[in-house]
């Protein structure tokens, strides 16, 4: 007998036929003598829609009566969800993140879990119930709601899973599972059988939308095996783990990510500090920055350009002129017509062949790279925006349709 946990997403419990399908599932789990705890996010657009509603009443309300009236969805979900479960004849029960003690900070609208108590769940269990748990939510120290962020159920159901210590955790969504790219754009993608945590961290942060990318996380922490699967189709999906038996010489995946902007100082001094002069006045500022490149020194001044998010841009270039003066620069070059392509890999450092590929897939598609940036399993270049596309379908092939 094994423990697994289920999470399903919005879209998989989103009407009454879906909730069936659902706890059909579910019960085939049960039935087949595992315990089983389940987590539901919120039906279909319902966290959307109690925004709205609340944007209705008071666009300004305080984060902790968004927590109130968000974590309702969750609630809706597992009732219902339980109330299918006791039609089919089965022992079963639903629990709110209160109930069972999911503790979390006290950061209303994102949230941390710190712990999870396990009498609750373990009773239930010990009396072979199913045990469907409100994903997205936990309770802080004063008893309040709170809420994990968007798309906090891929984590709370993560997080139970290592709290139980679970045999496995599986995450059934509208997708069959991860692919070597977004298959909407190139038909050809693949789906993997297996990917290794680190992968599915860098393609997650990239740009890919499969999985909350703190579960992923915490699944590498806890060694929570897991794996994304469709709850429409029965078959395998993708399983994420810490080593995978993937061919080492392709890579796992091309991601896209164009919500990037680029600023270029122009004409620092060339002397020691300035590097750091200008990326602790931006991380005072919480701005993140990702690429960074400094150009070859002239004589007696350099260039250092680097990534802030779209949204950041504007912010940044007001922090920097208002700074012009310390940091001595020239002037400022802004560019949010560019876009990230990258390409990940667990084996992609230790063979220097990958980098080369991509970037001839790139030459042959005269596509211009911009800058280049690797991590130990990751190579990203910046191109124009509208080269994006393009780039990603060129690299794909490269990668994938040629043999
Ligand atoms: N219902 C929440 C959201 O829409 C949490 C989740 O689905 O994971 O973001
Ligand atoms: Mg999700």
């Amino acid at each position: 007998m094994s423990l697994i946990v289920q999470k399903f997403g919005g879209s998989s419990v989103r009407d009454a036929k879906h909730m069936r399908n659902v706890a059909g599932i579910i019960a085939e789990t049960y039935l087949e003598g595992n315990d089983v705890i389940v987590v539901l996010s919120a039906q279909g657009d319902t966290t959307d829609d109690l925004i709205t509603k609340a944007e209705e009443i008071n666009p300004h309300a305080s984060k902790r009566e968004m927590d109130m009236l968000l974590s309702t969805g969750e609630q809706i979900s597992v009732s219902l969800c339980a109330m299918a479960l006791e039609a089919m004849g089965l022992p079963c029960v639903s629990l709110a993140a209160w109930q069972v003690g999911i503790q979390s900070t006290n950061v209303h609208s994102d949230a941390r879990i710190k712990k999870i108590d396990s009498e609750r769940i373990q009773a239930e269990l010990d009396q072979h119930r199913i045990v469907i748990v409100t994903g997205f939510q936990g309770v802080d120290r004063q008893g309040d709601v709170t809420t994990l962020g968007r798309g906090g159920s891929d984590t709370s159901a993560v997080a139970l899973a290592a709290a139980f210590r679970a045999d496995l955790c599986r995450i059934y969504t509208d997708v069959d599972g991860v692919y070597t790219t977004d298959p909407r754009m190139v038909p050809s993608a693949r789906k993997l059988e297996e990917i290794t945590y680190d992968e599915m961290l860098e393609l997650a942060s990239q740009g890919a939308q499969v999985l909350h990318n703190r579960s992923v996380e915490l699944a590498k922490k806890f060694r929570v095996k897991l794996e994304v699967l469709s709850s429409l189709e029965r078959k395998p999906g993708t399983k994420i783990k810490e080593v995978t038996k993937v061919e080492k010489t392709n890579i796992a995946g091309v991601a896209k990510d164009t919500s990037i902007a680029r600023i270029a100082l122009i004409g620092l001094r060339h002397n020691p500090g300035v590097a750091f002069q200008v990326f602790d006045l931006l991380s005072k500022h919480n701005i993140n920055v990702d690429v960074i490149l400094q150009s070859i020194g002239r004589q007696d001044s350099k260039d250092i350009t680097f990534t802030v998010h779209k949204k950041d841009l504007e912010d940044t270039e007001q922090i920097l002129e208002e700074h012009k003066e310390a940091l001595k620069f020239d002037h400022i070059e802004a560019d949010d017509d560019i876009g990230k392509v990258s390409i990940v890999g667990a084996g992609l450092m230790s063979n220097c062949g990958v980098a080369a590929k991509m970037f001839e897939a790139l030459y042959e598609a005269g596509i211009n790279i911009q800058m280049i940036n690797t991590s130990e399993i990751r190579v990203s270049v910046l191109l124009d925006e509208e080269d994006v596309n393009r780039a990603v379908k060129a690299i794909h092939a490269k990668f994938f349709d040629e043999v």
